[in-house]
């Protein structure tokens, strides 16, 4: 690794308004993030809302009444109409469009994937099931017979077979189980296969599916939402990355060891504050140092984003972070981002509590490093199997110095007790307990916490069960 020595030239980054205790903050910073929720929520609920009076739109209502064959088809149909949408909406989560990244965040957009997921594959399934029990039972034969001559006789239903075992094949293994066994590249290849999936599915609904050419109005809609999902991954996936990358010209100027066990990498670019990066904030980077360099990895900023420098920590555990330490100064970068709702934004309280476990620390750090607090107000707590792996540990101890942070390390095993984000060393405190002590006016602080996902979900608990509304927890999961 080559060492580095510059931090003095390094710009001091903008230091955000400390908060006073007088202001009313929450309905301001509630405001903003709320618009762009409710944005995004309003957009699925109406389409979704849409698809279902087209639905009802073309005679639904009575087929249901029925109780013959009919009923199974016009279940069969709004079962498949609205896994059709859900998939959509599946692809527009992970195409990075700003309305929802700004309005869920990434955990948020996460937990929507998984949840959209599961329900647009069952009714997908049922959509199969019902339809083909339904022209079986009209038709007076065997579903088996029915199913072979859907698949071998109908338009796009070859290719809608495949791409149902595409789909199949990818919530397999994405189950837990399966996903364990699998190397994390290995299951997002596999992943990708999804877009396959949904694109294989298409021309079917489009040859046969009566909601689909039963108006215009129905066909516009599922014409303008397909072509809005291929040019939301296009544009925001691909050229929007390029186009940053291109224009911001992103260098590696320095690789640094950071703690026993992490690598800190220090860039430099042009026109980095039009990104309007923030402390907190992760972006999805790729070093262009060689073979391999398509796999991004995203690490969050670990230092306030100052002038024209980004720098990163990450804690060495595979491959990619591996290659993180054999970076030359010069190295190009292309980055997807910034992304991620843990900043400074979202706080309502004047006082701050940041607890960060492993490599969580370290957009803690940025934070603390951006944010405005009075010597005392705010408090880091690290936590590390073993101290000697802590990151950041020298911006850490300037913050101490220059800022008053209060700062704790908790280090060492996981307990086994209740409160299991704590070390075996603290085992006979409870979590909430430990909390309020920390933080006896707990009503004026907002917590930042940054982990692995149990460690994470365990202390969060804790600091609801401390008193802590959710709206003052901010949160970014370090895994997908
Ligand atoms: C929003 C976010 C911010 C992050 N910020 C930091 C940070 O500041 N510092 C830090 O040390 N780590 C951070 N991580 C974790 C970091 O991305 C992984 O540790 C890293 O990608 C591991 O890659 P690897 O090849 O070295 O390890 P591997 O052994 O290949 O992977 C180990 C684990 O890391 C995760 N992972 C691997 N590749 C990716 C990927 N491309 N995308 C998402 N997850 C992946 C998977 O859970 C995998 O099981 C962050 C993760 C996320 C989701």
């Amino acid at each position: 690794m080559t060492t580095y020595q510059r931090d003095a030239a390094r710009p001091s980054p903008p230091l955000r308004e400390p908060i006073s205790s007088g202001t009313d903050l929450t309905r301001r910073a509630a405001s903003a993030t709320d618009w762009w929720r409710i944005g995004s929520v309003s957009v699925i609920w109406l389409t979704s809302l849409f698809v279902v009076a087209l639905w009802v739109s073309g005679g639904a209502v009575q087929d249901l009444a029925r109780f013959d064959a009919d009923t199974l088809d016009t279940l069969g149909r709004v079962t498949g109409l609205v896994a059709a949408n859900l998939l959509l909406y599946q692809v527009l989560l992970m195409a990075r469009v700003p309305l929802f990244e700004r309005g869920f965040g990434r955990d948020g957009i996460t937990r929507m994937h998984r949840l959209v997921g599961f329900w647009s594959f069952w009714l997908m399934l049922a959509h199969i099931v019902l339809i083909t029990f339904g022209y079986a039972a009209e038709s007076n034969v065997n579903v088996f017979v029915q199913a072979w001559q859907f698949v071998w006789d109908y338009p796009g239903m070859l290719l809608a077979a495949v791409g149902t075992g595409l789909l199949v094949m990818v919530v397999v293994t994405s189950m837990r189980r399966a996903r364990r066994k699998l190397r994390y590249e290995s299951w997002h290849l596999l992943h990708l296969y999804a877009y396959l999936g949904v694109g294989f599915s298409l021309p079917h609904m489009l040859w046969t599916g009566a909601d689909f050419l039963s108006s215009p109005l129905a066909t516009v809609y599922w014409w303008t939402l397909w072509a809005l999902a291929a040019l939301s991954l296009i544009v925001f996936r691909i050229l929007v990355p390029i186009i940053r990358s291109l224009r911001h010209r992103v260098r590696v100027i320095a690789v640094e060891p950071d703690g026993g066990h992490g690598v800190l990498v220090r860039m430099e670019g042009r026109t980095l504050h039009r990104l309007g990066a923030e402390s907190g904030q992760f972006f999805v980077w790729r070093f262009l140092d060689g073979a391999g360099w398509m796999r991004g990895h995203p690490f969050s900023l670990a230092s306030a984003p100052a002038g024209n420098h980004f720098s990163i920590s990450a804690r060495i555990i595979g491959d990619g972070t591996s290659r993180l330490t054999t970076l030359r100064p010069g190295t190009r970068v292309v980055f997807e981002g910034p992304y991620g709702r843990m900043t400074g934004r979202e706080r309502t309280g004047r006082k701050l509590l940041m607890i960060g476990a492993g490599a969580g620390v370290t957009p803690l750090v940025s934070l603390l490093e951006s944010e405005g607090y009075a010597p005392g107000d705010a408090t880091l707590i690290a936590r590390d199997s073993d101290p000697s792996e802590g990151l950041r540990s020298a911006a850490i101890e300037r913050l101490v110095k220059d800022r008053g942070l209060r700062f704790a390390r908790l280090d060492g095993h996981r307990s086994h007790g209740h409160s299991s984000w704590l070390p075996q060393s603290h085992a006979e405190w409870t979590g909430d307990d430990l909390i309020r002590y920390l933080a006896p006016d707990l009503e004026l602080y907002d917590a930042y916490v940054c982990g692995p996902v149990q460690w994470m979900d365990n202390l969060t608990h804790d600091l609801r069960a401390a008193g802590l509304p959710a709206s003052r927890i901010h949160t970014e999961r370090f895994t997908v």
